[in-house]
């Protein structure tokens, strides 16, 4: 019957009706608590720049120099010709950031994920995931081979029901904190029931990695956690790091065996030298200033404690991600439009990205905020808020 055009305009029909339509905004500045859109200026609380690293001085100058060294492209993927000094400086630090033997740089994190996931596992394996999990980790299990099953969010319980009936190698994956929710993964407990069950768990640090722990390693530095708990830890470099692509750190046999058979890693171009240098930087930036995490943690705390005073409905988030829950979708970007009319950007999440009915505002809170910028957003939101 109907050929591509008539499907595509069904879903696109479909997605409005159920105020489900998606528009992007087009930036004219960087990455920042103020940003540019339309010629207008908006107090930015929707990225995920968690540290204020993505227009830092020091890193675009040293995106710059590195480009006037290494060009702009890297030219080839790493098996080729495109793995450059920079790129492989970046997976010495990261793995000596991390506590672990190696790491490997992939083009993004929905690629590692992906490409780790599908190249560990095979048919006869199974992989258990949390229903949370970041939409890469899902379709990666999904596409696995693997027997997926997912678990209820953060339900040690129930996880451990399904390994006791699991059969052929195990492996369990998780973010370590949630993209959309903020709260963090029971690491702790489920590092112990991995053990238990002889289950390798894999570690999503996308949001905790440069945040969290006290030198800032991320989720499983907060949890306390022996490296040899973690086998698989991956996080990305968009976020806190403020640049882009994603890393997998590991034993020497894990990255090994990523380079030699990840499909993900072997064909596709290598990131730009210039961005695996400006990464540098960044990490440099997370080790020497400790400062953005704990003013990051004032705001949140700041943040959280007048929302509360004004009941609105804050979710048990203790990270940069400060969704408040609104439920129905069209309600959800109607809230986001009227702060964006007020000068407030503010993305509003629905389904598919969140399940149905639980459609929120996604309020991220950056090191490059201050104090004021916290409390203007608070006084805007006793204004909006009443939302009926
Ligand atoms: C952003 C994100 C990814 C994807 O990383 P990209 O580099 O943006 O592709 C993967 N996992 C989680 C939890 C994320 O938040």
């Amino acid at each position: 019957m109907g050929g591509f055009p008539e499907r595509l305009a069904a879903v696109l029909e479909q997605r409005r009706k159920e105020g489900l339509f998606r528009h992007r905004l087009t930036l004219e500045s960087s990455q920042g608590p103020v940003v540019c859109v339309n010629g207008r200026q908006y107090l930015n609380f929707c990225s995920n720049d968690y540290l204020g690293l993505a227009a830092h001085p020091r890193v675009v100058e040293r995106f710059r120099s590195a480009a006037a060294q290494y060009g702009v492209g890297s030219g080839a993927s790493h098996l080729v010709c495109g793995h450059s000094a920079p790129h492989h400086q970046l997976e010495e630090a990261l793995a000596e950031f991390t506590g672990r033997a190696r790491a490997l740089l992939f083009s993004s994190g929905y690629m590692a994920n992906a490409g780790i996931l599908s190249s560990l596992l095979q048919r006869g394996d199974s992989v258990f995931e949390d229903r949370l999990n970041h939409a890469s980790l899902l379709d990666g299990g999904l596409h696995s081979g693997a027997r997926f099953q997912r678990f209820p969010h953060n339900d040690v319980s129930a996880l451990e029901v399904k390994l006791e009936s699991a059969q052929g190698p195990k492996m369990v994956v998780v973010d370590g904190v949630f993209s959309m929710d903020g709260d963090t993964a029971p690491l702790a407990a489920l590092a112990d029931l991995c053990t238990d069950h002889n289950a390798w768990l894999m570690v999503d640090d996308a949001h905790g990695f440069g945040v969290l722990g006290e030198r800032g390693v991320g989720s499983t530095e907060a949890a306390g956690l022996e490296v040899s708990c973690v086998p698989v830890l991956m996080a990305t470099l968009g976020k806190a790091l403020g640049t882009a692509g994603a890393f997998v750190a590991g034993s020497e046999l894990l990255i090994e065996g990523l380079i030699q058979q990840s499909r993900n890693y072997i064909y596709t171009t290598a990131l730009p030298p210039a961005v695996a240098a400006a990464s540098l930087e960044a990490l440099s930036l997370v080790r020497e200033e400790p400062w953005r995490r704990e003013h990051l943690a004032r705001l949140i705390a700041r943040f959280r404690v007048g929302a509360q005073q004004l009941g609105l409905p804050l979710m048990t988030s203790a990270s940069a991600i400060q969704p408040l829950l609104v439920g129905d979708a069209a309600l959800a970007v109607d809230l986001s439009n009227r702060l964006r009319e007020e000068g407030f950007l503010i993305g509003a999440i629905r389904p598919p990205t969140v399940p149905t009915g639980t459609s929120r505002l996604r309020i991220t809170l950056s090191a490059a905020h201050s104090e004021e910028h916290v409390d203007q957003l608070l006084e805007q939101l006793a204004v909006c808020w009443p939302v009926s």
